[in-house]
């Protein structure tokens, strides 16, 4: 049988598998129950498997039965603090916790991708290395296990590295989706804290007003973009926290707020660190304020190589047929910590479409409340990532 025949045998074992992570959502880098029932479903195969120090990671390895290169396979597990609207019978037990990522599909999935592969070990020419990862929103999750050696797992480098990430809208239900070079943006935060001398809102003249001041900032970054970077190299700039005051008549001694940054580029993304923290602090010393700005770089830009990008579209194109695979035109705003790999080690990441309905353009985002990810898709994905381990070993 194929493996894509093989994943089908498996398919309502792996719903069942999803099911029961989506009702145990954990966030951050500590993952206890998840790591424990991931653990239990990795044991009866044959696989070198260690669990993280500074984080409740699952590294496990699968040595072939012939020579050939290392290929890393990664399922992220992490979920978000949301609390799920109601709507699934295997809604998330821990309100305050959900799934709303779909990374329950993404742990069942790369369990399947194991399992698959397990039963092929003797034919495979190389050792698979599955990454099972938690925090990846937001906790780099990805960089914590690159420094714990995800990457030298199997006792030397890890040469190539695919990743799946599911999606409860935009795409159609089974379509695989990717591109060569950026797929994904670098995510920065920029946080600024103005710093005046409050006093009586009737008397601005005898303060030091940092409201105005950091208003002027948030027009002024949004402004930047049009004036400082060429229009084809993508800036976006968002304000998303802006706190300052307690009441209307009191002017307060200082005004925070707080912005995402996301480009594509890392050129781009240098100067965006330069250019932003310049202006604030030029806009600050215009009034005679004080200002502490700072700007850190956080996700890199998730980048495809290109050869690999184009492998990973022939391989879905061939499994699965010519419909279900699309090349994006352009990258998404989203972020990734799985670019932390793919800056060390050529690969590809893409994207399946995992939407119940069939209008995925009015379906909820990731990240809602309202999320829904269709698991039906949970054999394909898991066949597509070993297919690609075992066709790129035989490459
Ligand atoms: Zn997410
Ligand atoms: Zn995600």
């Amino acid at each position: 049988m194929s493996l894509r025949e093989d994943a089908q045998a498996m398919q309502g074992d792996l719903a069942a598998l999803r099911r029961e992570l989506h009702q145990i959502p954990e966030i951050g880098l500590d993952l206890p129950r998840t790591q424990e029932r991931v653990l239990a479903a990795l044991h009866p195969l044959p696989l070198e498997v260690t669990t993280g120090g500074g984080l409740s990671s699952i590294t496990a390895v699968l040595r072939g039965g012939k020579p050939g290169p290392v290929v890393l396979l990664r399922g992220d597990m992490d979920a978000l603090p949301v609390t799920e609207s109601p709507g699934e019978e295997f809604i998330s037990r821990h309100p305050g916790a959900m799934h709303a990522c779909g990374h329950d599909l993404h742990t069942a999935g790369l369990v399947g991708a194991a399992q698959l592969l397990s039963a092929r070990r003797e034919d495979l020419a190389g050792d698979i290395v599955f990454m099972f990862q938690p925090g990846e929103e937001g906790w780099d999750g990805a960089g914590h296990m690159i420094e714990e050696g995800v990457l030298d797992a199997a006792g030397r480098p890890v040469e190539y590295a695919y990743g799946l990430h599911v999606m409860s809208s935009t795409l159609p239900r089974g379509v695989f989706a990717s591109r060569p070079g950026p797929l994904m943006a670098a995510s920065d935060g920029l946080t600024v804290r103005v710093i005046g001398a409050g006093g009586h809102g009737s008397r601005p003249h005898a303060s030091l007003d940092p409201v105005p001041a950091a208003a002027e900032m948030v027009t002024a970054l949004n402004t930047l973009v049009t004036r400082r970077f060429d229009v084809f190299e993508p800036v976006v700039i968002t304000v998303g926290q802006f706190h300052a005051g307690t009441r209307r008549n009191i002017i307060p001694d200082e005004a925070v707020f707080e912005a995402t940054v996301r480009t594509f580029n890392q050129q781009v993304r240098d100067q965006v660190a330069e250019y932003t923290v310049q202006l604030c602090r030029s806009i600050a010393a215009g009034y005679g304020l004080t200002v502490e700005a700072t700007y850190n770089q956080e996700y890199p830009v998730t980048v495809n190589n290109v050869d690999h990008a184009g492998f990973l579209g022939d391989v879905v194109r061939d499994v699965m047929g010519e419909e279900r695979f699309v090349e994006m035109p352009n990258p998404v705003t989203g972020s990734e910590d799985f670019s932390r790999v793919l800056d060390k080690v050529p690969g590809a990441y893409m994207f399946l479409g995992a939407c119940p309905t069939d209008e995925p353009d009015k379906a909820p985002t990731n990240h809602s409340p309202r999320a829904v990810f269709d698991d039906s898709v949970l054999a394909d994905g898991a066949a597509i990532l070993a297919e690609l381990a075992v066709r790129r070993m035989a490459a």
